[in-house]
């Protein structure tokens, strides 16, 4: 029988995914498979970190994954927990976006970027009539000449300055915590620069697509765009957990270096001895990648030094229903840039999703920080809690005591896709498979939520076991 010696470093959702994948595809093949994961927190599961106190669930990471993008969910069936999975109220799946002091809802078709119902636009209080005219003239504007461009720079171009401000630039902040202007259009939204490319117009394109397909999530459809667990985020983490070989996992193992030794590789940290192995798979930040690999390939460590990350914090609030004067017919709302207040969004939680506040309250959660706004974060959290209940006063004229506070800090913790984003990362691929044994996975690389974290983890496990 076959052996193999696999160390996976970190224990955030793509190092659990990776190692899972590397247990179902060792019993697969017959492989008798040594796995380590070192994780350097005492916990698994990253940036997903999920409390239930007094009857709420908060998620002080993500709340939820894309059903779309099948790998999350593929692997929820192959653990067998998708019964586990709670859909969004999809009765409330409006969004908010705050501007010039009220709250106008985003309307209805707008899907992210352009309209595609006329209606709702041109009746929205939410644009401008200039605004409206400029984002028409997408319909007869010729297509760009750039391989990328920055998303701002995107949206400016083809659908005008009102477009950009308040829509695309607090929809982005809320996914990518992003300056649009730096991110990159093909690394982070190919899709509108595929539809410019072939449909030429934004607008029509995505017209064109929404006949031939309905949305998925609004009608029959198994799944909603967004799921989450029944007991939050976390499950995923523990299910996954719970299938890993018992003694796999050491917790509180902080990795300070690897290094070749022999045909394989050295893992040194922690209290013991270095751990061989002969593939590592590296699934930490990729500022931490490079610092690890900075002796085994220098121009490798630079390229992952290079990609930047930004800082946010999640404050979530339980209330009284009754001390919460709006309606929460919605998910949420978005706040731009331009508005100048701390909160750049804010999820109503207890809406979205059922069971995450005790009857008679909800939850609401905010999002403060960002590629625009790191320097609040400086605040402790005392006063990120009184300045973010000062704007849920004006943003939705709650003036009563919450009866639940948190604050859950996410420092370097969300990777940004920069122009020449994927240039670079395709560099780091070609680098990395010049070390043989050697994988790196991860949302430094080819996207950033859970489902594409499991697709990186899963694929770097399939590597090793390509390679043998
Ligand atoms: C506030 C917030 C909200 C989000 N919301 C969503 C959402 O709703 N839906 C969605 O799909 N995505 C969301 N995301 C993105 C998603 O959470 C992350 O992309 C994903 O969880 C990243 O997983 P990961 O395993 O790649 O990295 P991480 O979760 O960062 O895990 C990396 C792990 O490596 C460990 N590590 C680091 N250095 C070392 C070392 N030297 N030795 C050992 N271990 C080490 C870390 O401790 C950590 O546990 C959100 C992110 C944030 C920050």
């Amino acid at each position: 029988m076959a052996r193999l010696k696999l160390v996976v470093v970190g224990g955030g959702i793509t190092g659990l995914a990776a190692a899972h994948r590397a247990v179902e595809v060792a019993r697969e093949r017959s492989t008798e498979l040594e796995l380590t994961l070192v994780e350097a927190r005492d916990r698994l599961g990253g940036t997903i970190a999920t409390e239930q106190a007094g009857g709420f669930l908060v998620e002080g990471g993500p709340d939820s994954f894309l059903s779309e993008k099948p790998w999350a969910l593929a692997l929820c069936r192959r653990l067998g927990v998708e019964h586990r999975l709670v859909r969004t109220d999809d009765r409330f799946r409006k969004v908010f976006v705050w501007r010039a002091g009220r709250l106008h809802a985003l309307p209805d078709g707008f899907q992210l970027l352009a309209p595609t119902k006329l209606g709702p636009f041109v009746r929205s209080g939410l644009f401008s009539w200039p605004g409206k005219l400029r984002m028409a003239l997408d319909l007869v504007m010729p297509r760009g000449t750039n391989d990328d461009e920055s998303l701002g720079a995107f949206v400016r171009r083809r659908l005008g300055r009102e477009a950009l401000e308040r829509v695309a630039q607090p929809l982005v902040a809320g996914i990518y915590t992003a300056d649009p202007d730096d991110l990159s259009l093909t690394a982070t939204m190919p899709r509108f620069f595929e539809l410019e490319r072939r449909e030429r117009s934004i607008i029509l394109g995505l017209w064109r697509a929404n006949r031939r397909a309905p949305q998925t999530g609004t009608s029959g459809a198994r799944w909603s765009l967004f799921v989450t667990f029944q007991n939050g985020m976390e499950e995923m983490v523990t299910s996954i957990a719970s299938r890993l070989p018992r003694g796999a996992v050491r917790l509180k193992h902080r990795v300070d270096g690897i290094e070749r030794s022999g045909r394989g590789w050295k893992v040194v940290g922690g209290l013991g001895p270095a751990l061989e192995a002969d593939h590592v798979i590296v699934a930490a930040e990729s500022y931490t990648a490079s610092r690890l690999l900075r002796y085994v390939d220098p121009a490798l460590a630079t390229l992952l030094g290079e990609i930047p990350y930004a800082s946010s914090a999640t404050v979530s609030f339980g209330y009284r229903r009754a001390e919460v004067p709006h309606a929460l017919d919605g998910f949420g709302i978005v706040v731009p840039q331009t508005e100048r207040r701390s909160v750049f969004a804010c999820t109503f939680s207890s809406v979205k999703y059922p069971g995450r506040a005790p009857d008679g309250h909800v939850l609401l959660r905010c999002f403060v920080g960002g590629a625009l706004n790191e320097g609040i974060l400086e605040s402790d959290d005392s006063a990120l809690i009184a300045g973010t209940r000062n704007e849920l006063r004006e943003l939705l004229g709650i003036t009563g005591e919450p009866v639940l506070s948190r604050v859950a800090r996410w420092t370097k913790a969300m990777p940004q896709y920069h122009v020449g984003h994927a240039g670079r990362v395709e560099t780091i691929e070609r680098c990395a498979a010049a070390l043989p044994g050697l994988h790196l996975a991860g949302g430094a690389y080819r996207g950033v939520g859970i489902a594409d974290c499991v697709r990186s983890g899963e694929a770097a496990a399939a590597q090793v076991f390509g390679a043998l």
